[in-house]
């Protein structure tokens, strides 16, 4: 569970999502009810009185309509207890104490989390009095009348709130989780494979905002690892309106591939590569993102000894001079390979933040080094002393020598093999740098 979570419970149309736009002020999610773009955003980050917190509204799990069932109450409201360190349960001034809210109250009395009652619509002082016939729902604490349209009294109420968090808490919680995006031409397979892998072990934690209008970003935990999976379903929904499908999963692509920091690349390997797979590849590779590349419905291979092994070195051939990612042959179908091409993606992402100590580093590529020194030019010497890995989210080897502007890009090549050799970075791009020392 996020540390200082606070859930924002209760009927529909009490203003649940009004006050959660403002308690996650800038750093709120996506709000767009352009049709089309929508899809309801639960989460958000605030902050008040130097502490950092998550906010849920709930409200977006449940069908907003008046006559929802207790089922959905209940799921509501299970939610917020499981996920919430102190839940504020909204009400409305306006309308009164309803049979709804009593329903609301009956499932939430079988916590022992703080709960707060938030008497929302208290426009105006003498609105705020009609908070107190809500007293009646039997709950010990306070009632807070809140306006969460012009903001008053969302500040005493955080100011209590926050009392509840004994931690600062996390200004972006989603740092350090991997955010993996699965891209490919329509058809090969996406969706079923990102519904294979939540259907098992699904747990959704939340979903969060991109950082376009276009995203969303779920944050998942399948064979026991977290990852963000970023899933552009606004361009989507547009795709349908503009009937251009393949230019808007063009489109999807590129930001979905923007806002990751792993891209799994999936091909259907009665295809095989085509341009477009290229295109997204390049892409990959020169905004430095980890990479890793599906063939999935190996199921409708005819498969001989080798076959593997061929379309592979056939696929190397075609993104060459890219070497680095793994290429895994998947089925969703049958299930072949679908975990261990997760893993393999989670694997790159944390290829991806190694940093090889500089003593390492030295101690084996100056031999390496010293076996094989860039050829000389023009009778000059070249002599590399030193080399560190510098603190770059990309690998990036800083190689210091005498006459960096005589070495040549071959040599770089030579050397970044050497690195995946001794190192491994499976999956990740590195940068060679030559430095004058
Ligand atoms: P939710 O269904 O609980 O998420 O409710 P919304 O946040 O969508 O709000 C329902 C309606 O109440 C909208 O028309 C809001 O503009 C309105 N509303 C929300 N907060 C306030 C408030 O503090 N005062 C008044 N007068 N209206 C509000
Ligand atoms: P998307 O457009 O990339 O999201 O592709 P979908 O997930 O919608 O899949 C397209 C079609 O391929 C569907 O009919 C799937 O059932 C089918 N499909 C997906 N994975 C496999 C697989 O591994 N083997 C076979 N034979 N069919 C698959």
């Amino acid at each position: 569970m996020m540390a200082n979570t606070i859930a924002i419970v209760g009927r529909p149309n009490v203003g649940k999502s009004t006050l959660f736009n403002r308690l996650v002020g800038e750093r709120k999610a996506i709000m767009d009810n352009e049709s089309g773009v929508t899809r309801d955003r639960h989460y958000g980050y605030g902050d008040w009185c130097e502490k950092f917190f998550t906010v849920i509204d709930t409200g977006g799990y449940v069908h907003g309509s008046e006559d929802i069932f207790e089922g959905e109450i209940r799921k509501q409201v299970e939610l917020a207890i499981k996920e919430a360190d102190v839940i504020l349960f909204m009400v409305d001034v306006d309308a009164g104490l309803t049979g709804l809210d009593q329903e609301f109250a009956d499932v939430l009395r079988r916590t022992d989390k703080p709960i707060y009652i938030v008497a929302n619509k208290a426009d105006t002082h003498a609105r705020g009095h009609m908070a107190g016939e809500f007293y009646a729902l039997g709950f010990e604490s306070e009632i807070f009348p809140v306006s969460s349209q012009n903001g008053s009294g969302t500040g005493e109420l955080l100011d209590e709130v926050v009392k509840h968090f004994k931690e600062e808490g996390i200004e972006n919680p989603d740092q350090g989780i991997p955010r993996i995006a699965v891209v490919g031409r329509p058809n090969v397979g996406k969706s079923s494979f990102v519904n294979l892998l939540l259907g098992e072990d699904r747990n959704i934690v939340t979903d969060i905002a991109g950082t376009t209008r276009d995203s969303i970003h779920s944050h998942y935990n399948a064979y026991g690892k977290e990852f963000i999976l970023v899933d552009t379903a606004g361009l989507r929904r547009k795709a349908k309106v503009h009937e251009d499908i393949e230019f808007y999963s063009v489109l999807r692509s590129i930001r979905a591939l923007e806002e990751s920091d792993v891209v799994v690349v999936m091909l259907d390997a009665t295809r095989g590569i085509e341009s477009q797979d290229l295109n997204i590849i390049g892409l990959a590779d020169k905004n430095r993102k980890g990479l890793v590349i599906l063939v999935n419905k190996w199921d409708l291979v005819e498969k001989e000894t080798n076959t593997m092994k061929m379309l592979e070195d056939a696929i190397r051939e075609r993104i060459a001079p890219i070497a680095y990612p793994p290429i895994i042959f998947i089925s969703v179908l049958t299930k072949q390979r679908v975990h261990k091409a997760m893993e393999k993606a989670i694997e790159v992402y944390e290829n991806k933040k190694t940093k090889i100590p500089t003593s390492k580093l030295n101690e084996v590529l100056l031999a390496e080094i010293e076996r094989y020194p860039p050829p000389a030019i023009k009778g000059k010497f070249i002599k590399i002393k030193y080399v560190t890995q510098l603190p770059t989210n990309t690998p990036t080897f800083a190689f210091f020598c005498n006459l960096p502007q005589y070495i040549k890009d071959q040599y770089s090549r030579w050397l970044e093999k050497r690195i995946r050799e001794n190192f491994g970075f499976e999956g990740v791009p590195v940068n060679i740098l030559y430095r004058k020392k």
